[in-house]
């Protein structure tokens, strides 16, 4: 194992620093001047949604188009490439028992079982984490200073994903104690209780997220610039938000990407803003953008996808249950595992975890684009602004694929994509144009951002 695991460090330093030398070209700053509305899109008696869209689609340059199309679709070979690295890591932890070997030195230190599946824990994640460092680094990193997405130099990339592992240490062992002593204590039903227990970590982490978790990798603040926040509150209360609070964080710490959020979970439900959206983006896009947030949050989109989670959790367990022993049946005495009790299972359930969520990244991604497109309608009722949608479309186009095929959208986006965000846009200002031709004071010209 030594040996091994010698030559793996050796790979893991030569893949940082061979790699990182090759990271010194400058950002790609996006260049695209949306703050004109197109002509095509201006209120006028030939309205007309289908033409509109075009015209802001045609604002993309094509070079623009292509860097974020190949990123995108560079992104669904990674489904796949992390899927088959993970399968493969749990395969090799498995077969050459070092999965057994890890539980031999657990119990060697303590013989507190709980204890043991803690420290089988520790020894497992920083494995795994070691073995899959090469994609991981190439996947946070490398590919994304290669396409001008990331802001952070190597070492306090580094600092993150350290962060991270530590979280995850801590986290993933109190999660690992809890669902082994309910395998080990009810035999025949734990795969019911695993599922309750698995959803109640999932809402204490969705719960503390935004107060405890984000803070460590980014400094939240209260925004308080009247400018932008009156009239986000005011639409806030317009909405029956009862909030007097909109947060924002310094994102642009690790990249450059826009983006907002609704986070947290009853009394830690809150809306925050990222920086890179408050620099570069006009009032109208933010309020687009904080009209889309809001209606996550007045449709209860996170209580619901911790619902749907909760049934994709007891599927999975119910799976698992049956998997587990099918497979020990077969190889248990090979990979040395003494049943489903044993921590040493664990690279067995992550191989079938990976498998079945794999399997069903068309269904949660579905779910989840449903709940955006919901949001994406009530935004554009609430914040009254199409254009601005359309121009945060737009600047989303930087990392999102603009106009997929079909089956494309239905299977590998999480969101509705930028045409269909423009397009949805664009219909509802062609119902809505009394509110544009007011006295000609429409607005040909989305104010420009502040920088
Ligand atoms: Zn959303």
């Amino acid at each position: 194992m030594k040996l091994h695991l010698r030559g793996i460090v050796l790979l893991v330093l030569f893949a940082v620093f061979g790699l990182s030398s090759a990271q010194a070209q400058p950002a790609i700053q996006p260049t695209v001047d949306i703050t004109q509305v197109p002509v095509a899109a201006q209120p006028s008696e030939h309205f007309n949604a289908d033409a509109a869209t075009e015209a802001y689609m045609a604002m993309i340059p094509p070079a623009a188009t292509a860097r974020s199309n190949a990123y995108f679709e560079g992104g669904y070979w990674l489904i796949f490439w992390d899927f088959l690295y993970a399968s493969a890591i749990c395969l090799l932890l498995l077969n050459l028992r070092w999965s057994a070997k890890m539980r031999d030195l657990a119990e060697r230190i303590t013989r507190f079982k709980w204890l043991q599946d803690a420290l089988y824990w520790g020894q497992y994640l920083l494995l795994t984490s070691l073995l899959g460092f090469p994609l991981e680094f190439y996947e946070g990193y490398v590919r994304e200073h290669k396409y001008g997405l990331a802001t952070q130099s190597f070492w306090p990339w580094m600092g993150d994903e350290g962060k991270g592992l530590l979280l995850g240490l801590i986290f993933g062992a109190l999660a690992v104690m809890l669902l082994f002593a309910i395998v080990r204590r009810l035999s025949r039903s734990w795969w019911i209780w695993g599922t309750v227990a698995m959803t109640g970590l999932l809402i204490v982490q969705v719960a503390i997220g935004p107060v405890f978790i984000q803070p460590i990798f980014n400094k939240v603040t209260r925004l308080n610039d009247p400018k932008i926040t009156v009239p986000i509150l005011r639409m806030a209360h317009a909405n029956g938000i009862p909030t007097n609070d909109v947060y924002q964080t310094d994102a642009s710490r690790q990249t450059t990407r826009m983006s907002a959020n609704v986070s947290g979970f009853s009394n830690t439900m809150r809306i925050t803003l990222n920086d890179n959206l408050l620099r570069r983006g006009s009032p109208e896009e933010i309020q687009a953008v904080m009209g889309h947030e809001m209606g996550h949050y007045v449709m209860n989109h996170i209580p619901k996808t911790i619902f749907f989670l909760a049934v994709v959790y007891l599927f999975f367990f119910a799976g698992l249950f049956w998997g587990l022993q099918w497979a020990l049946k077969h190889w248990g005495e090979r990979w040395q595992i003494r049943g489903v009790g044993d921590p040493a299972v664990l690279p067995l359930v992550f191989l079938l975890g990976g498998i079945f969520f794999f399997m069903l990244t068309p269904v949660t991604n579905t779910e989840i684009r449903m709940h955006e497109k919901e949001a994406d309608m009530f935004g554009l009722n609430a914040a009254r602004q199409p254009d601005g949608f359309a121009q945060a479309a737009i600047h989303l186009s930087e990392y999102r694929k603009m106009r997929p095929g079909k089956w494309e959208e239905r299977i590998f986006f999480d969101h509705p994509s930028g045409y269909d965000r423009i397009h949805s846009s664009m219909v509802w200002k062609g119902e809505n144009l009394e509110l544009f031709e007011k006295a000609h004071e429409q607005p040909t010209m989305l104010t420009p951002a502040a920088h």
